[in-house]
């Protein structure tokens, strides 16, 4: 063999949220008026201390820095760039942190900047301002702000926040890999009204020369450049423009660590390897069938960054599954070989290692998993083998780890198997078509023209939360905890009665979280006590780990369900989360196909759907708001996810009676790119986000003809305003227009629980005003 160069390790992010949450609660103390702008950074400045120590220790040979962030890394470019959209109306005398996070979190009207403006001017004044526009980063559940661009926006280098970062590292005695996102995926990110995003790309080249220019002054050895627009269909226009760009980058004299990730390259793979850049990380988990074409096409002496270890799971990799991955590549690869994980670890929790607390309430799942500090270890390991070294210890442990996973019982249940394995084609389809359906429904139902329901959840007020957490912590005994939950639903039901709505719901008071909720109920899933990853700002959410072969003990909502309607005549609606949603919500197995798992699922909420059905509840909704956010990056494996995925649904609605009514709910997207698959979902009735949009995707789904019900939401819950009767009938007029009635439902937008008791008495009082109004216009007409 010839003399290798020695393998790298590094990371492409880490979590900056800090082990115990410290940025969050640092943040919220300073929008609060609790903390200054400067003891808010001296946190920041410290948690990226700690982090890099981190990443020392852990023996990476560069520190990553710029993965930092007071709200969001892209929120950070447009900072960094100079393009804060005019609309907020900056002087440029404001502190650049109160700028920021008047961009991530808006400006209300006659308010000022925010505690440690340092505003002079008579800040009463401030004309309010919405935040910017946030939304999903690729397929991960973390939100980014949108950059907004306008013909008239001119890039300039802007902030000194990275530079500074970079000095502090080095100050630090760290090398240093600094990071940004790449000019490409910045535009593409962003919107923009009244021109082509890609026409403001040589306006922004110049900028980024400069920055990288910069970098390399201050000593930042490589700079990683995150382009992962090219893991999606990118137009023509679009990949073109990358190779001049490029070019013009490869003038700083950077060394530029190209990174994609999330998604195979594909038609961008030979593009991404003959970049002028020294370096490229592809991402071997999502795609490890790239590599052998990776290792063809990338130069000889291009350094090559193997993503082996999983940036968006919490699952500890199989490490001489990655070795085997590895040695091909060590074998072809010429040039310096460099190992990370797939992603940013942005992605996972801090640790989920066993020094600290149990990861996890349950010991066995424990040694399964792996926070961010223990990717990092797992690199080091690896690093060890390709080199030689010894590294025996480690790797035993993991190889005990790996084997005690694949074998366990708990994973693999013959039961949940065998169920699975008799599934027949009849399983997801209703006996009957819809129209038979429906007649049958309304025998039964004797429900008005137009019913009007809710979408599941009323207010959850702060004494449903301080009742469940004291059942939780065992200061509340089941038989109490019980009678309050009563008492709430009682009090749900009452409410709706005397508000005259036509479908009942119980309210959810017993439910912390639509997914949480369901999976402490099955088998198959663990809860971690500090698992939190980043959602947006300083929000974030510790995903339930589904670990193994999902069964259902025993009934999960039935006893309350069924309380709630023995306390009325009128119809109740039961209330479940459907299969994708939880699937999506969720850390799952990595071990099986997610089809798999989300037909494992299926067959759970199934029997609980029967289960409703024979305790007398004629109605079940199955809500699916995460369906649209499981599509693939890529168009070409739409189609596969959405076939499985329709299936799931069907799965769990399709074994009930005629004459019971199944619903489903969906939110927070747009639906007309899928509504042949919503159609092939096949539920009676389908209650949609729509108000926001004035309609406008409802127009949709009459010109796609959709078969079924559906309930267009007819007010934003999102909102405390109390819409009018008026405002109401206009939209429900719309939509009349486009859904025969017979097929119209009324209801809010989704789910109260964020809402006070006043202001939803109020909205649903108009509503159901609303609702006879329209049904006295169409007996006249
Ligand atoms: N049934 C849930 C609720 O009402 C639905 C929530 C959602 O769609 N996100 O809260
Ligand atoms: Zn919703």
């Amino acid at each position: 063999m010839t003399t290798k160069v020695p393998t790298k390790i590094h990371t492409l992010g880490f979590p900056r949220m800090g082990e115990h949450r410290a940025l969050k609660f640092a943040l919220e103390n300073h929008w609060r008026g609790d903390s200054s702008a400067a003891e808010l950074e001296t946190t920041g400045a410290a948690l990226r201390e700690r982090h890099w120590a981190v990443q020392r220790d852990a023996g990476l040979d560069y520190v990553t820095v710029g993965d930092f962030a007071y709200y969001d890394h892209v929120a950070n470019h447009i900072q960094l760039l100079g393009c804060e959209p005019a609309r907020f109306g900056f002087e440029g005398t404001e502190p650049e942190l109160a700028r920021y996070f008047a961009m991530a979190r808006g400006v209300h009207a006659g308010h000022d900047h925010g505690a440690d403006c340092g505003c002079t001017t008579a800040a009463a004044t401030t004309p309010g301002q919405p935040a910017l526009e946030m939304t999903k980063w690729f397929d991960t559940n973390y939100h980014y702000l949108v950059p907004e661009f306008s013909a008239t926006t001119r890039f300039r280098v802007a902030s000194e926040r990275l530079f500074d970062e970079v000095t502090q590292a080095r100050l630090a005695g760290h090398p240093v890999k600094a990071v940004l996102l790449g000019p490409l995926s910045f535009l593409w990110l962003g919107k923009a009204a009244d021109i082509d995003r890609l026409a403001l790309l040589d306006q922004l080249l110049p900028v980024y020369e400069s920055i990288l220019t910069r970098l390399k002054a201050l000593g930042a050895d490589w700079v990683q450049i995150d382009e992962p627009i090219l893991g999606l269909d990118l137009p023509d226009a679009w990949r073109h423009a990358f190779a001049p760009a490029y070019w013009q980058l490869a003038r700083s004299g950077a060394q530029l660590l190209l990174a994609s990730y999330f998604s195979p390259l594909q038609d961008n793979l030979r593009l991404a390897c003959q970049l002028p850049v020294t370096g490229l990380h592809v991402d071997a988990v999502r795609a490890p069938e790239e590599l052998v074409g990776v290792t063809d096409w990338l130069p000889a002496h291009k350094v090559l960054s193997v993503g082996v270890v999983d940036g968006r799971n919490i699952w500890r990799t199989d490490l001489d599954a990655a070795l085997a991955r590895l040695r091909p590549v060590v074998a072809k690869h010429q040039g310096p070989l460099w190992l990370a994980p797939s992603c940013s670890l942005l992605h996972v929790p801090y640790s989920l290692g066993a020094d600290s607390t149990p990861a996890t309430q349950d010991p066995e799942v424990n040694t399964w998993l792996a926070g961010a500090v223990e990717k990092l270890a797992e690199l080091r390991t690896l690093q060890a083998a390709l080199d030689g070294q010894n590294a025996d210890v480690a790797w035993a442990d993991n190889r005990a780890a790996c084997r005690s996973r694949r074998t366990s019982p708990r994973v693999h249940r013959a039961d949940v198997a065998l169920r699975l394995a008799r599934a027949t084609a009849d399983d997801d389809r209703r006996t009957t078509p819809f129209p038979q359906r429906q007649a049958q429904q309304s025998l039964h139902l004797k429900l008005p023209l137009l019913p009007t329901t809710t979408i599941g959840s009323f207010p959850q007020t702060s004494a449903i939360r301080a009742a469940r957490a004291a059942f939780k912590r065992g200061t509340l005994d089941a038989a109490h905890y019980r009678a309050q939950m009563e008492a709430e639903i009682t009090h749900a039901v009452r409410q709706q009665e005397a508000l005259g709505l036509d479908v009942l719901v119980h309210g959810e008071a017993e439910r912390n979280d639509m997914v949480e909720y369901f999976g402490e109920q099955l088998d198959g899933f663990a809860f971690t006590a500090n698992g939190w990853v980043q959602s947006y700002g300083s929000r974030c959410v510790k995903p339930p780990i589904l670990f193994g072969d999902v069964a259902r003990p025993a009934p999960m909502t039935v006893d309350w369900t069924v309380y709630a309607q023995s306390l009325t005549t009128r119809p109740m609606k039961g209330m479940l989360t459907g299969p994708i949603t939880i699937l999506q919500w969720s850390f799952v197995r990595d071990d099986q196909p997610r089809s798999t798992t989300a037909q494992q699922i299926a067959w759970a909420i199934r029997d609980e759907v029967h289960d409703l059905e024979r305790a007398g509840i004629r109605l079940v909704q199955i809500d699916e708001p995460a369906l649209r956010e499981g599509l693939p990056l890529r168009r070409a494996g739409w189609a596969a996810y959405l076939d499985w995925a329709t299936r799931a649904f069907r799965t769990t609605a399709s074994g009930v009676a005629d004459s019971t009514q199944i619903h489903t709910h969906m939110c927070y997207a747009e639906f007309n790119d899928i509504l042949p698959e919503i159609a092939a979902m096949d539920a009676d009735v389908i209650t949609i986000e729509t108000s926001r949009s004035g309609m406008e995707l409802l127009q949709g789904f009459g010109d796609f003809a959709y078969p079924n019900s559906i309930g267009p939401g007819v007010y934003d819950i999102h909102s405390p305003r109390v819409p009018t009767v008026d405002a109401m009938v206009a939209l429900l007029r719309k939509a009349a227009s486009v859904v025969p009635v017979e097929r119209l439902w009324i209801n809010p937008d989704c789910g109260l629980k964020t809402r006070g008791w006043s202001e939803t008495q109020a909205a649903l009082g108009n509503m159901v005003q609303a609702a006879r109004q329209l049904r006295e216009e169409l007996a006249e007409a």
